[in-house]
């Protein structure tokens, strides 16, 4: 999972501009950052392992000139943490330089590395690399390159590239992946994962990136190339709503604050139990656990504060700190809690590993009842498409029933919506969003295991 965003700013300090959209996607990826900047004919970029804050000061900022800019924040799923797999990459063709950078994770790049010429060098370890790389040695146009590897590369991925004069986004065939696009001032524009990285820098939305849709942003302005797409069913990912999204983006015109709050209405309905307060667990939770309270009549409470600042932890914990666990991220409001019958929205168990510790630490704090309620179906199947999940052997609901759940977690009562009641409360049809983490069944995805696996 990636954040990504790109910038065509006539006059303006592009990088400056990717800097403020990549913060308002950090959520997305904490793992390392870069930015690619290019001024109409060399292209600088400057990439770390970190948090943006960290990584970018005012000096590297002003190295980073140019109108033009892509930027990537990255999250990896497996034991590639390195810098090298940090984006954007920076690759050469007969055409000109470029820079690129990806958001998703392909399901068949074994079988595209096997397409590039026995002499191509791969560097990092990643999906990316394979596709930047198809690029490089595909023939003709930007446009005709970008071509061809939409008609091959299955899988999750969003793209921005920029040239030495030019900004590219495009998006896979099914369209798993969000990208959307915003106009900025007279002549400019920006591509971002999530439309709250279009508000930061004072973007006004215009739509999302079509899936299959290629878009090209030059001095003669914006243009869009679609491929043909009508075979595939089209597939955004059903846990952007559910858990990974900020909540103040909208997709499709779908305020996620809104399908939050509804999936916790609906969740109230179908689980409804004798309680004193409604509280969510911070922050995905927040506005699931507001809808079930509203729903139910009951007051919303502060039960959990987050610490705000905790992010991923570089320095791990030692052993007496470690068994602090949720401590470190959680405090109780005691007062909120005690001698209570507690209903506790959450978005998601995913390993149930967390699960459990929240509810010892309502428990502890006095909570008299625990009650867990769960804004989406059980997560019983891994995500191929660029969501850290895990496998179906830590999955703990492809292991467990929920009455098993319920015991593990420590709960009085646990409820999950139901999948209808997750879909009506995003208001898109069933058939146009990937539900793989939940039915099993993937759009692009041959058969779930056999996916050859090299997450982004
Ligand atoms: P679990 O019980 O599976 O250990 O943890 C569930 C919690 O993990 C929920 O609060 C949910 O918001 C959070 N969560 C779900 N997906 C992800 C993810 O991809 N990354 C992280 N860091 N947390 C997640
Ligand atoms: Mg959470």
């Amino acid at each position: 999972m990636c954040g990504i965003t790109g910038v065509f700013a006539p006059g303006r300090d592009a990088a400056r501009l990717a800097f403020f959209a990549l913060y308002a996607l950090q959520h997305r990826g904490q793992e390392s950052a870069g930015i690619a900047a290019a001024d109409g004919g060399t292209i600088r970029s400057h990439k770390e392992m970190g948090l943006l804050g960290a990584i970018f000061d005012e000096d590297i900022l002003s190295e980073l000139s140019g109108h033009i800019a892509i930027g990537h924040t990255r999250y990896s799923t497996t034991g590639s943490s390195i810098v090298v797999n940090a984006q954007p990459l920076l690759e050469r063709t007969e055409l000109g330089d470029f820079a690129f950078a990806h958001n998703g994770n392909l399901t068949n790049t074994d079988d595209l590395r096997d397409t590039l010429a026995p002499t191509t060098v791969l560097q990092a370890t990643s999906d990316s690399e394979v596709m930047a790389k198809l690029l490089v040695e595909s023939k003709g146009s930007m446009v005709d390159r970008i071509k061809s590897v939409l008609a091959k590369a299955r899988g999750a991925y969003s793209i921005v590239l920029c040239t030495q004069n030019e900004l590219y986004a495009f998006r896979d065939p099914w369209g798993v992946r969000p990208l959307c696009l915003g106009k900025l001032g007279e002549n400019g524009y920006v591509v971002a994962s999530e439309s709250c990285a279009l508000g930061t820098v004072g973007a006004q939305y215009l739509r999302e990136i079509e899936r299959g849709e290629i878009i090209r942003v030059s001095a003669d302005g914006l243009e869009s190339f679609q491929t043909e797409t009508q075979e595939t069913p089209s597939a955004l990912c059903m846990f952007e709503y559910i858990y990974f999204a900020r909540p103040d983006s909208s997709f499709n015109e779908r305020s996620v604050y809104m399908a939050r709050y509804e999936m916790g209405r609906r969740l109230a309905k179908e689980h409804p139990v004798e309680a004193d307060v409604v509280m969510a667990v911070p922050d995905s939770a927040v506005a699931g656990g507001i809808g079930y309270a509203a729903e139910s009549g009951l007051p919303y409470i502060e039960g959990l504060i987050k610490n705000r600042y905790i992010g991923r932890t570089f320095i791990s914990p030692d052993q007496r700190m470690r068994s602090r666990g949720v401590h470190l991220k959680f405090n109780p409001v005691v007062e909120n809690l005690r001698d209570q019958r507690v209903i506790v929205v959450d978005d998601s168990i995913v390993r149930g590993t967390t699960t459990p510790r929240i509810v010892a630490l309502l428990r502890e704090a006095g909570a008299r009842e625990v009650h867990l309620r769960i804004t989406s179906p059980p997560i019983k199947h891994p995500c191929y498409l660029g969501v850290d999940m895990a496998t179906y052997d830590e999955l703990i609901a492809a292991n467990y029933s929920v009455e098993e759940i319920r015991r593990k977690t420590g709960a009085d009562s646990l409820g999950y919506l139901s999948l209808d009641g997750l879909i009506a409360s995003v208001g898109r049809r069933r058939e146009d969003m990937c539900l793989g983490c939940l039915i099993g069944e993937y759009p692009n995805v041959p058969a779930a295991r056999e996916v050859q696996s090299t997450p982004a």
